[in-house]
């Protein structure tokens, strides 16, 4: 029996680290298994905040796809594209904006919460509001009957099934609805204690070398009540804690307790992390290491991809028009 069709994408802003690594894409390797899987580099989606300055926009979306072909995101089961080569993502967009009331859009919380957030970007422009659109038209033009996503992106999710509502209450079955797998996503801040983000540089990188990673994790923030090596300390509040609960679930009771009753270091308990996130990290450094030797590799990856994600999209699309009754040539 052919797999389910699901859909995932990322913005290629930057390295990828470890909130993606425990966000998505520990969660996307493990999907290939059940799904037929489409992996999209959301390029244009980039543009929305990106637009004044789009330089590291081609470059950062190389790289984003050698950290998916590292982790082990499998071109021979799963289709890895870049957005802006299949050019159907444009002409949904546009016929779903049609179909989409603008207070919808304006009362987004996503786009009321990234307007008040990101105050260094303008986002003032049409193409921000039009977001949830654009992202219905990528996860629509692939048939995909559900999206791997966190709770915080339901709002999103939810528009882009109104908006399929929508368009097969008038014109019969023309899209597929597609429904949520929710993911949990661990709350993973950065090494210094706040949001972990790309500006704040307070990341851990998947490809950091191991010397960084060991210099980042020594700076991380502990329980700020832990003064001194004998005082007790609580887990609850730490940001060693959180990491040593994706990567050491078997040391958990050990470091609870150890330290509530200051019987470890804060010293102990991160060369216990190092030793761990380093374990994670080798064959993915080592994985990223291969096809940076070979640059040919990425770019047939793309190129197969582009082509499979361009034909299922032209098949949808076919559909759209003849239901809409526009012209094909
Ligand atoms: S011992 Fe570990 S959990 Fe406790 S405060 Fe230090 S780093 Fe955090």
């Amino acid at each position: 029996m052919a797999k389910k069709r699901i859909l995932s994408g990322m913005r290629p802003t930057g390295r990828l680290h470890l909130g993606h690594w425990f966000g998505a894409l520990e969660n996307w390797v493990r999907l290939q298994d059940e799904y037929e899987c489409f992996f999209m580099v959301a390029d244009w989606h980039a543009l929305t905040s990106e637009w004044q300055d789009t330089s590291q926009i081609k470059e950062s979306s190389y790289q984003i796809v050698i950290d998916w072909l590292s982790v082990g995101l499998d071109p021979t089961r799963s289709t890895i594209f870049v957005q802006s080569q299949v050019k159907q993502h444009a002409e949904l967009a546009l016929i779903l904006g049609m179909f989409t009331p603008v207070p919808w859009l304006e009362r987004c919380p996503t786009y009321k919460e990234q307007i008040d957030q990101m105050t260094t970007k303008d986002l003032s422009n049409f193409g921000f509001l039009g977001y949830p659109v654009l992202q219905a038209a990528d996860i629509t033009l692939y048939d995909a009957v559900a999206v791997p996503i966190g709770e915080d992106q339901i709002p999103h999710l939810e528009m882009t099934r109104e908006m399929v509502r929508r368009i097969n209450n008038l014109y019969g079955q023309v899209l597929v609805e597609p429904q949520p797998i929710l993911s949990p996503t661990p709350r993973l801040l950065g090494f210094d204690g706040r949001k972990m983000s790309k500006s704040y540089g307070n990341a851990i990188y998947l490809s950091d070398p191991p010397e960084e990673v060991a210099r980042k994790a020594k700076l991380m923030v502990t329980d700020p009540a832990r003064v001194r090596r004998e005082d007790p300390g609580n887990p609850d509040v730490c940001s060693v804690f959180s990491y040593q609960k994706q990567v050491s679930p078997d040391k958990l009771e050990w470091i609870d307790k150890g330290c509530r009753t200051a019987t470890i270091g804060c010293m102990d308990d991160k060369k216990l992390l190092i030793e761990r996130l380093n374990a994670l990290l080798d064959p993915i450094r080592a994985k990223r290491r291969e096809l940076e030797a070979n640059p040919r590799l990425v770019e047939r990856v793309l190129e197969e991809g582009n082509a499979r994600a361009r034909d299922a999209a032209e098949a949808t699309m076919r559909r759209v028009r003849k239901a809409l009754k526009i012209f094909e040539d």
